[in-house]
Order: structure tokens, then sequence, then C-alpha cells
């Protein structure tokens, strides 16, 4: 059902009035995790200075240590909920468990699942079962066959609205956090109609060069990016190395469209 072959047309997933994928090109931005509605006001604040609509934000964040933050739960889910309807944006966010789904459909118009969370295959069926868009992230580990199915078992439950994510992969290289597969990204959009975005922000776990991996992810044929921003990266209560601030994010988002490879 993911496949091109039966569906040689493009999906564009409606989040909510905002179109996406087809030729447009999108900016997912916001908080790793979300802290405080200041926070979140502030990144927002921006984001409609920007004309970017789809904002995220973690509220079940996880956590490889269990001793770090793990998200304010529904309370995080509320605050964006709050902070986007003032500002008339969409809200992106992840959910671990599938016994949330519910909840998650009260509060977001995408639901984000994770890399951790690709092949957790009851949370697949549960995000297949609901018609909110998903936002599917590419396993640290898996192939791009993997992530195929992976969207496979949310179609194939009747939610055909997915956005698939290249968000880097383990390598043995360290200079980055993950290595960026960007030949995924026309690999992807070559077998599937879906589509098909990459986060620049966990795929190089540094803020020095999302300028050049923006642009070669938008020039690969990417239908968007993800960035994660946020007020005063030095005291995040996650990622703090590499979300950036507000002007590092604002003069981001002019490159790239003086780059004309976003609008
Ligand atoms: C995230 O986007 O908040 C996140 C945890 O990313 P990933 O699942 O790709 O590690
Ligand atoms: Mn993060």
């Amino acid at each position: 059902l993911v496949s091109r072959k039966d569906h040689p047309q493009d999906t564009v997933v409606m989040v909510g009035d905002e179109p996406v994928g087809n030729h447009r090109k999108t900016v997912v931005a916001g908080p790793c995790s979300v802290e405080s509605e200041e926070q979140v006001r502030k990144v927002a604040e921006s984001m409609k200075r920007q004309g970017l609509r789809l904002l995220r934000g973690g509220a079940f964040k996880p956590r490889t240590s269990p001793y770090d933050f793990q998200g304010l739960g529904e309370e995080g889910l509320r605050i964006l909920r709050r902070v986007a309807d003032e500002f008339d944006l969409k809200v992106v966010s992840e959910i671990v468990n599938p016994a949330d789904m519910e909840l998650a459909v009260k509060y977001v118009d995408v639901i984000q699942i994770g890399a951790r969370n690709m092949q957790n295959f009851e949370l697949l069926k549960a995000a297949g079962s609901v018609r909110t868009p998903v936002f599917l992230k590419r396993g640290m580990s898996a192939t791009v066959e993997e992530l195929l199915f992976a969207a496979e078992y949310i179609v194939s439950r009747g939610n055909r609205q997915v956005i698939l994510c290249e968000r880097g992969i383990r390598t043995y290289e360290k200079w980055t956090r993950n290595t960026l597969d960007i030949s995924a990204v026309p690999l992807l959009k070559q077998e599937s109609h879906l589509p098909v975005f990459v986060d620049i922000s966990h795929a190089t776990g540094r803020r020095d060069i999302l300028l050049p991996v923006a642009k070669a992810a938008l020039a690969a044929g990417a239908d968007g990016i993800m960035v994660e921003v946020h007020p005063e990266p030095a005291v995040a209560l996650s990622d703090a190395h590499q979300q950036i601030d507000i002007p590092q994010f604002e003069k981001l988002i002019s490159d790239l469209r003086e780059s004309g490879l976003l609008s």
C-alpha cells in the first residue's frame, strides 16, 4: 500500500488545513521536549512570524537513561495545544504507548512515532487505527525496507496519512550523533508515494552544519525538514547540544529561502 507501483501519485498528507508533500517544502520545528508554556510560546511566535505552521515538542520522551527528564506527559500535550491554537499552528508530538492513542488524538494534529519505536508493532497498529496523520521516524538500525514495512503496518490498518522521516542511522562515525543516510531520501521517494522528511537535528546532533545538511536533504527531494529549536538551548532539559536558539533558527530559514530550496 505504501509502494509507488499501484499509486504513482504523491500522497498529500492533510494536517488539518495544512497540506504536506507533493512538491511543497515543509518545516517542522520546536523544542526537543516541552518544558513550559513560555518556552513553547517563544518558539511558536517565531514560527508564526516566519509563516511556518508545524510545531513539534516532546511530551512523552523516550530517554536513554531512566534518570533523565521524561517529559511532562499529558500536561505537555495540553501546553502544545493551547499555544498552537493561539498562533494557528499544528501540533506534532511523539506517542510511545499504544494505550495513549485516544489521548493523543484529543491534543495533537500529527502523531510522531520515534526511532526507538519504529518496530513497536502494537504502537504501529494503534496509529493505524486512528485517522490522525503519523510522522514515522526511521529506527536507528533499521533498513529503508524495514521503515517501509513499518509504514505498511499503519496504512494497512486504514490510516493512509503517513509521513516518513530519515533521522540518521548508527555507524562508527562519532563526529555526528548519527549518520544521515541521504540516499534514503531519493530511495524512499522512488519506492513510496508518502512524503519524506529529514530530521537534521537528530541526524547530526550538532548545530554548526545544519544549513548544508538541510540543503542536501531538500536538494535530494525531501518534502520537508524537522529541526529542534529552544529559546535557550544551554538550559534545555534534553538535547541541549543540538538545539538552536531563535535567532539561529530564523537565520537557517532565511538562508534556506534565499537558496531557493524552501519557499
Ligand atoms: C524526537 O524527535 O523527539 C526524537 C526523540 O527523535 P528520534 O526518535 O529520531 O530519536
Ligand atoms: Mn531531541
